[in-house]
């Protein structure tokens, strides 16, 4: 998947390998659904992609995608949070409630809405179809992606219990072979 990246330095040494991480990245992210690059090029022509939302014709149905951010707390605060901006797919309707309340000042107050990860990220178990729910912020600022605090996922994991500096650059190492 392409990357847009944001990097910033550790201040201390790492408590894991003691060295002072440097140019690590701090959000990462996917500028289409997977599945766009599935469907086929007809499909692709019919579609719409923006920075935020993807509408995708596959198979003769209509598919809606909205990005957004999965924040990991990191353990030094000058590089909290780890983002993960990637894509949700979500019904109809509820596209239709994220369309609605797009330019509405008040669209924070929106209740969260239930999507599936649609992007694959580097973790040992599959994260596409990973279900989440979609929280909307105030304008400017992309939604939060929360998955169930229960999941025994490595991701859900990490969104619960936060992640070391040392993460942050083994994730960003992962990423850019
Ligand atoms: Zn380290």
């Amino acid at each position: 998947m392409a990357m847009a990246r944001v990097t910033g330095d550790a201040l201390t040494l790492c408590s894991v390998c003691n060295r002072r991480h440097t140019n690590l990245t701090r959000l990462l992210g996917a500028s289409a659904p997977d599945d766009w690059l599935a469907v086929s090029n007809g499909e692709r022509l019919e579609a719409e992609l923006t920075p935020d939302v993807c509408i995708l014709p596959d198979s003769g149905l209509i598919r809606h995608f909205i990005r957004g951010h999965l924040q990991l707390a990191v353990d030094d605060m000058e590089l909290s949070p780890f983002v993960w901006s990637i894509w949700v797919e979500v019904s109809e309707d509820s596209m239709r409630v994220i369309a609605q309340h797009w330019s509405d000042p008040n669209r924070a107050a929106t209740r969260p809405l239930e999507g599936v990860l649609a992007n694959e990220l580097p973790y040992s178990e599959p994260t596409k179809g990973l279900p989440v729910e979609v929280h909307t912020r105030d304008m400017g600022q992309a939604p939060l992606i929360m998955l169930s605090r229960g999941s025994t996922h490595g991701l859900a994991i990490e969104q619960r219990d936060g992640i070391t500096v040392h993460r942050v650059a083994e994730l960003g190492e992962l990423l850019q072979r």
